[in-house]
């Protein structure tokens, strides 16, 4: 057996195929990493087992006894590589459009399954929409961090299986041996096997990594910002305060929450937690930025935001609070918080300054009475009904 002769690229093509669908079993199964789209791959991968074939080398694989078997398993192959990318990338998972060309590529290659130069056209041509499907899903799919550059990088296989498939299509009209695979074109299905293996691990580790960078930067349990990245975002303002751009930052701290894990058990406090941060997000804009520094104490950054301004949002999120108490196990659970207003000065070395400000107003709501807004300068906004808020004394 010669080391480059048909029969081994096959065999070689064969193996990688194989071995390919175990680490993506193992991946989903045992890893645990994205299962759903690791199980469609691996079974790409088996389907591809199924679509191998060569004439001139003479292998039959035990499937190829049907003519239009072969062309079936590759349709197969390219159809769940298309939806195992989609669910790897999170993309919505449509599934119509590849059905759709999956059940009338399948029914061309059957009507055509005598006449093989025929199939060979119609086969291909429903696998190169397949492949091009692809393309287009990792190019707009893959994290918007990835540079375009990259994006393209990675979606270039399926271009290139797409452009393979169109070049198989098209050869019974040039010529005249055109069902006759060389060793050159398993070579080559065997490159474009790889290149697309490379690429789909790229985006498993791509998708690792934002998920990893993620779970650094937020609070596990009420999924705000952590303290980590708060302190990033604040200096990143601070920088902007130097240019004209001025921001607030505002500090809430759960008024008596000891008394809610007391009277509704830690779950009931963990409940407020997540209760208080969808309100809030609720309340705030999409450019404002919530975070956990800890316990039952929050921060909230406005850009582009000036002191009057800040303390009306201030206001309108403890009201928010008073106004919508979370839903409990033994009854609803009376919220209310006490906030700290304070506007980042231009000038300002120490980016966490307005946060030292801001806490000093807090303590100031707390000590006035809690359920209230301290604002930098105008003294306090005072709140009726702290008490039946919150449910406790100072
Ligand atoms: P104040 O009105 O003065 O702020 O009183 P407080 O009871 O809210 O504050 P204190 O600092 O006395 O108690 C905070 C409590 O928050 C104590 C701690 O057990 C609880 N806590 C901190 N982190 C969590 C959490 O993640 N989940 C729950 N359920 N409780 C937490
Ligand atoms: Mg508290
Ligand atoms: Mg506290």
């Amino acid at each position: 057996m010669q080391f480059f002769d048909a029969t081994t690229l096959l065999l070689v093509n064969a193996l990688f195929n194989g071995m390919a669908a175990l680490s993506w079993a193992l991946l989903g199964s045992v890893f645990r990493v994205a299962p759903r789209a690791s199980w469609l791959l691996a079974g790409a991968h088996l389907a591809r087992l199924g679509a191998l074939r060569c004439h001139e080398c003479r292998v039959d694989w035990p499937l190829h006894a049907w003519p239009a078997l072969p062309d079936l398993f590759a349709l197969l192959t390219l159809a769940l590589m298309c939806l195992g990318v989609r669910q790897l990338l999170r993309l919505r998972f449509w599934w119509t459009d590849v059905a759709l060309i999956v059940g009338a590529g399948t029914l061309l290659v059957l009507a055509l399954r005598d006449q093989p130069v025929l199939l060979q056209v119609g086969g291909s041509a429903a696998m190169a929409l397949l492949a091009l499907l692809t393309w287009h899903d990792v190019r707009i799919g893959a994290r918007p961090l990835l540079r375009t550059s990259l994006r393209w990088l990675l979606a270039l296989p399926y271009l290139a299986i797409a452009a393979a498939l169109a070049w198989r299509g098209s050869r019974p009209f040039w010529d005249a041996d055109s069902t006759s695979i060389s060793p050159l074109t398993i070579w080559l299905w065997l490159l474009l096997s790889l290149a697309s293996a490379v690429s789909l691990m790229a985006l498993v580790l791509d998708r690792l990594v934002g998920r990893i960078s993620q779970l650094s930067l937020e609070d596990p349990l009420t999924c705000a910002l952590n303290r980590r990245a708060l302190m990033r975002e604040l200096q990143r303002l601070q920088a902007l305060v130097q240019r004209g751009h001025p921001f607030c930052a505002v500090l809430l701290d759960i008024d008596h929450f000891k008394s809610i894990n007391d009277r509704h058990g830690h779950a009931g406090g963990d409940a407020a937690l997540v209760h208080l941060v969808r309100e809030l997000h609720q309340e705030l804009r999409p450019a404002d930025v919530l975070g956990r520094l800890g316990g039952e104490e929050f921060c909230v950054l406005l850009p582009h935001t000036q002191l009057p301004e800040a303390a009306g949002i201030a206001e309108r999120l403890r009201a928010r609070l008073e106004n919508r108490p979370c839903p409990g196990t033994i009854g609803d659970i009376a919220l209310s918080a006490s906030f700290g207003v304070a506007q980042a000065r231009p000038g300002e070395l120490r980016p966490e300054a307005v946060l030292v400000l801001a806490d000093q107003l807090l303590y100031r709501a707390k000590s006035l009475g809690r359920n209230r807004v301290c604002v930098e300068g105008d003294g306090e906004r005072e709140a009726p009904g702290e008490e039946a808020a919150a449910g406790g004394s100072a």
